[in-house]
């Protein structure tokens, strides 16, 4: 039986990751959630799980959510704060941990799960483009197993023949095929973009996801996001790694090899088929994903990014150039640039260019330590609120 702690259980990637659980009940346990704030939901999936901890990153969220399972009469043992979350992800009774909290704040419990040698599924990407180097120092030197959930890296990952740290270029791999779709704003006009709304950014013709990982599929940051972890991943370089626009999002990626062949994986949009791969890894197991009928998709589209459409596109892959704190510069603009267009604060173009004017000011340092990239994530956070608040006072 294998003892299993979702991060960021509420989400997107958590409520499919205990649909997958759910199926197996003979191999899997819950031993642990987590959430931020919402005490409603991870209060019913305590009921429904039963998990030895549950956690909530809000300290008065976690009383709250403690006052309830009491009244049930549930023995689940509540925790608070980045402590409670490194706690269950490092716990001497955990073996898997689904990293799935989104951005910047899944960085420390992720990396506290690869320290601890547990087999760690990575949806977080924001933690690896934050802290490759030391993410994967982590995973190899305390025998933690990595598996990529993000579906295009756990494509890439099923379309190779080793382990995960294996160096692709010794596998006569030629490059990486990075596929997206392109988002909900592929073909407007670019003239329209200004005016778009969040609720035409978050409404992804594919996939069904959290607000930020949607509004990053449509300015395409969420590829420049991903050639980072692909990197990092795989042990390779931007040179080695074509972005590719596929916009019925049924290949989720694809590797070239040196004598031609192009292996591809291929599946319906639905996140519960990496996850239950990464889970189940070495073996398969039923997702409850739907098979995929090929005359129903007929055919298959593909062509170039288009980077006047998709700035953050180039900005990522100038970050991805340059190393160092850098990705992790990018990373952070970019979350309070969504947010802020989240908020209405900015409109859609202004978050590239809060991420470009992020990138100009400040220059990225050695990511040799954990301090340094989170001194530069938050100076990277106010510049960006800086840039947001110039911005607003002159358009007023
Ligand atoms: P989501 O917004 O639906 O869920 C985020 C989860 O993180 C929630 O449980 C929330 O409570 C928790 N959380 C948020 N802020 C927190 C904080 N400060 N401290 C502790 N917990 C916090 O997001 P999602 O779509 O499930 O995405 C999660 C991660 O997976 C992201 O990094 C995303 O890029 C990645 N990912 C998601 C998908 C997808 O299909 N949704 C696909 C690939 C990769
Ligand atoms: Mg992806």
């Amino acid at each position: 039986m294998k003892q299993v702690t979702i991060l960021g259980a509420t989400g997107s990637i958590g409520l499919s990751t205990l649909d997958v659980l759910a199926r197996h009940q003979d191999q899997f346990a819950v031993f642990a959630l987590t959430a931020n704030t919402q005490v409603e939901r991870l209060y019913q999936q305590c009921r429904q799980y039963q998990p030895v901890y549950a956690v909530m990153f809000d300290a008065q969220a976690a009383e709250q959510l403690q006052n309830k399972l009491q009244q049930d009469g549930l023995e689940t043992r509540v925790l608070a704060g980045l402590e409670g979350l490194i706690n269950v992800a490092s716990h001497a009774h955990t073996d898997y941990v689904m990293a799935a909290i989104v951005g910047a704040a899944g960085l420390q419990p992720t990396l506290a799960a690869a320290r601890a040698g547990k087999r760690v599924l990575l949806a977080n990407k924001e933690a690896l483009v934050m802290s490759g180097k030391l993410f994967m120092d982590a995973i190899k030197q305390n025998d933690a197993e990595l598996l990529p959930i993000d579906s295009e890296h756990n494509a890439i990952f099923q379309c190779l023949p080793g382990q995960p740290t294996d160096n692709i270029h010794d596998l006569g791999v030629k490059r990486i095929l990075l596929t997206g779709s392109g988002g909900p704003f592929r073909q407007m006009p670019l003239s329209r973009l200004q005016t778009v709304t969040p609720e035409q950014a978050v409404a992804h013709p594919n996939w069904d996801m959290g607000q930020k990982i949607s509004v990053d599929s449509a300015t395409m940051m969420n590829k420049g996001l991903e050639l980072i972890e692909a990197c990092w991943l795989f042990d390779t370089t931007p040179d080695f790694i074509q972005i590719v626009v596929h916009p019925q999002s049924v290949v989720h990626s694809m590797v070239e090899y040196d004598d031609g062949s192009v292996l591809a994986q291929m599946g319906q949009p639905d996140m519960r088929t990496p996850i239950a791969h990464a889970l189940a890894w070495p073996k398969r197991m039923d997702s409850g994903v739907a098979r995929l009928n090929l005359f129903d998709v007929a055919h298959l589209d593909f062509v170039p990014p288009d980077y006047e459409r998709f700035p953050c596109l180039q900005l990522a892959e100038q970050a991805a150039r340059e190393g160092g704190t850098t990705p992790a510069i990018l990373n952070a603009a970019n979350e309070v640039a969504v947010q802020a267009f989240l908020n209405k604060e900015l409109g859609f173009p202004g978050i590239a260019e809060v991420v470009e004017s992020v990138l100009g000011v400040m220059s990225g340092r050695c990511a040799e330590n954990l301090a340094t990239i989170l001194d530069d994530d938050e100076q990277a956070r106010l510049q960006a609120r800086e840039f947001i608040d110039q911005t607003r006072s002159k358009v007023q």
